[in-house]
C-alpha cells in the first residue's frame, strides 16, 4: 500500500473530500478514469527480430477540458502508476486553473536500451495506436520521464498522417521552432521557484539566506537551483542518481557544476573553483560527498525532491530536518511519510502546485498553436508567474480556511473547481 501511487491518490482525494459535501456520484467519477487504453505494438528491431511492447493511455477526466498529461517511457510503467499519474493531472490542472482535464500514458520499456531507430519506430507505432483517441480538443500528450521534444515531433508527424492534416496542437513539449513554446524547458523549475516564493511570502517568512538541498539535478532540479540561488537562497547540496555533494557555505557556481556533470556523467566530485571542477577542491570548499538519499536529511531549511516517486518514505521522513519540503517530483512523499512530516510541523508544498509550471506552459504552447501565435519568453514567464501565484494564493487560503495541510488544501481547491464544472 505505502508505495502504490493509485491507492495514495485515492486516499488523498478522500481526505480532502471529507471537508466538502460533494455528490457521491462525483467522487465515484473521480475514482474511475473515463477511458483506459491498453495497446500492444509489434516493433521491428535492428537485428531483424520483432519485439512486442505494451503501452497505456489513461484518460482520467475531461470535465474542465481535453485530457492532458505526459507519456512516460520506463521499465516500471504499469496501469496503476499511469492511472495515478492521470488522476494527479486532473487535480493539478484544476489547481493551476488551465482548461484541461487529466490524462497520462506510457510504454513499459527501458529506452536507453533502444537505438534511435528503434525508439522512433516504437514511438510511431504508439502514435498510430493512439491516433483515434487523441487530438487537440480531445487528448493532448506531452513529454514525461524519458520522453523528449523529438519524440513529441514524431507523434505530431504520425498523427498528422493518420488524420491527413498536420496538427501541431496534438502534443505539447515540441522543440521551439517546431511549434514548441519559449520557456517550456525552464517552466517546471521556475514554476516551483515562484510557488516557493509566494508560499514563503504568504506564511510571513523571509527567504534570503535560507539553505536548500535539492535531490535530482536534471531539467527540474537544475533550473530550480539556479532560480533559487539568483534570489538569495543558499543552495548547499545537490544529488543525482549516482551521488551528490554538500558544501555547507553554499555552492557558488551552479553553471560550472552543471557543465561538470554533463562532462563526467555524474555530480559526484564536481567541486568547482573557477573553471576547475575536481575532488581536490573538496577540502578547500569545506564540502563532502553525499549519497542520493542523504541529500534529503541534511541540516537545511528547504529540501526539494526533484527526482522520482517515493523519495520520502516512513524510513527517512523522521530524519528530515528541513521545515519546508518543495515537492518538484510527482508523488515523492508516501502517505505515511506525509503524516510524519505533518506531525513534525514541516510545511509540504505539494507536487500538484509545486511542479504545475510545466503543464501551465504546455497550456500556453497549445494555446499559441491553436491561435497561430508565438509569444516571447518574458511574456511566457510573466503569464506563468501570474498562474502560479494565483494557485498558491488559492491553496494557501484554503489551508487557512479549513485548517489543513497545503496538500489537502490543493485537493480542496481542485475538487471544488471540478465539481463546479460537473454540476
Ligand atoms: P530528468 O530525467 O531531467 O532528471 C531527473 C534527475 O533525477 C536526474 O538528475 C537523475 O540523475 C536524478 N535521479 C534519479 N534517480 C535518483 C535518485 N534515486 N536519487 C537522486 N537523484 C535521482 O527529469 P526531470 O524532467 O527533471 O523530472 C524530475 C521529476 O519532476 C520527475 O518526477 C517528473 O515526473 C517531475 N516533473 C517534471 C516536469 C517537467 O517539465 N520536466 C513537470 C512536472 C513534473
Amino acid at each position: 500500500m505505502e508505495n502504490n501511487p493509485w491507492e495514495r491518490a485515492r486516499a488523498q482525494m478522500h481526505a480532502a473530500a471529507s471537508h466538502l459535501s460533494l455528490p457521491p456520484a462525483f467522487i465515484e467519477r473521480m475514482e474511475k478514469p473515463d477511458h483506459v487504453i491498453e495497446v500492444s505494438m509489434h516493433v521491428p528491431m535492428d537485428d531483424g527480430r520483432t519485439e512486442v511492447f505494451h503501452g497505456y493511455r489513461v484518460q482520467h477526466n475531461n470535465l474542465r477540458g481535453p485530457y492532458k498529461g505526459g507519456l512516460r517511457y520506463h521499465p516500471k510503467v504499469d496501469m496503476d502508476e499511469v492511472k495515478a499519474l492521470a488522476f494527479w493531472m486532473t487535480v493539478k490542472n484544476a489547481v493551476i486553473d488551465v482548461p484541461f482535464g487529466g490524462g497520462k500514458g506510457g510504454i513499459t520499456v527501458d529506452p536507453k536500451k533502444l537505438s534511435e531507430g528503434e525508439l522512433e519506430r516504437l514511438t510511431r507505432a504508439f502514435a498510430r495506436e493512439l491516433a483515434p483517441y487523441i487530438g487537440p480538443e480531445i487528448d493532448v500528450p506531452a513529454p514525461d520521464v524519458n520522453t523528449t521534444p523529438k519524440i513529441m515531433s514524431w507523434i505530431r508527424d504520425e498523427y498528422g498522417k493518420a488524420v491527413g492534416k498536420d496538427t501541431p496542437a496534438v502534443v505539447t513539449g515540441k522543440p521551439v521552432g517546431a511549434g514548441g513554446s519559449e520557456g517550456r524547458t525552464e517552466a517546471t523549475g521556475l514554476g516551483g521557484f515562484y510557488a516557493l516564493m509566494e508560499i514563503v511570502r504568504l506564511s510571513g517568512r523571509g527567504h534570503s539566506g535560507l539553505k536548500a538541498a535539492i535531490q535530482g539535478f536534471g531539467n527540474v532540479g537544475s533550473f530550480l537551483a539556479g532560480y533559487m540561488k539568483e534570489a538569495g537562497f543558499r543552495v548547499v547540496a545537490l544529488s543525482d542518481s549516482k551521488g551528490g555533494l554538500y558544501i555547507p557555505k553554499g555552492i557558488d557556481d551552479l553553471k560550472a557544476v552543471a557543465e561538470c556533470k554533463e562532462r563526467s556523467g555524474t555530480l559526484a566530485g564536481c567541486y568547482c573553483v573557477g573553471s576547475v571542477c575536481d575532488l581536490s577542491n573538496m577540502e578547500l570548499l569545506g564540502g563532502r560527498d553525499i549519497s542520493p538519499k542523504e541529500v534529503l536529511t541534511l541540516p537545511v531549511d528547504i529540501v526539494a525532491p526533484s527526482a522520482l516517486e517515493n523519495a520520502i518514505t516512513k524510513e527517512n521522513a523522521a530524519a528530515i530536518q528541513a521545515g519546508i519540503v518543495l515537492e518538484m517530483a510527482n508523488g515523492p512523499t508516501t502517505l505515511e511519510a506525509d503524516e510524519i512530516l505533518r506531525k513534525k510541523g514541516a510545511m509540504v508544498i505539494p507536487d500538484i502546485l509545486a511542479n504545475a509550471g510545466g503543464v501551465a506552459v504546455s497550456y500556453f504552447e497549445w494555446y499559441q498553436n491553436m491561435h497561430g501565435e508565438t509569444w516571447k519568453k518574458q511574456d511566457v514567464f510573466a503569464k506563468l508567474k501570474e498562474k502560479i501565484d494565483a494557485a498558491a494564493r488559492a491553496v494557501f487560503a484554503a489551508s487557512e480556511e479549513y485548517s489543513v495541510s497545503l496538500r489537502e488544501a490543493a485537493y480542496i481547491v481542485a475538487l471544488k473547481r471540478l465539481s463546479d464544472a460537473a454540476y
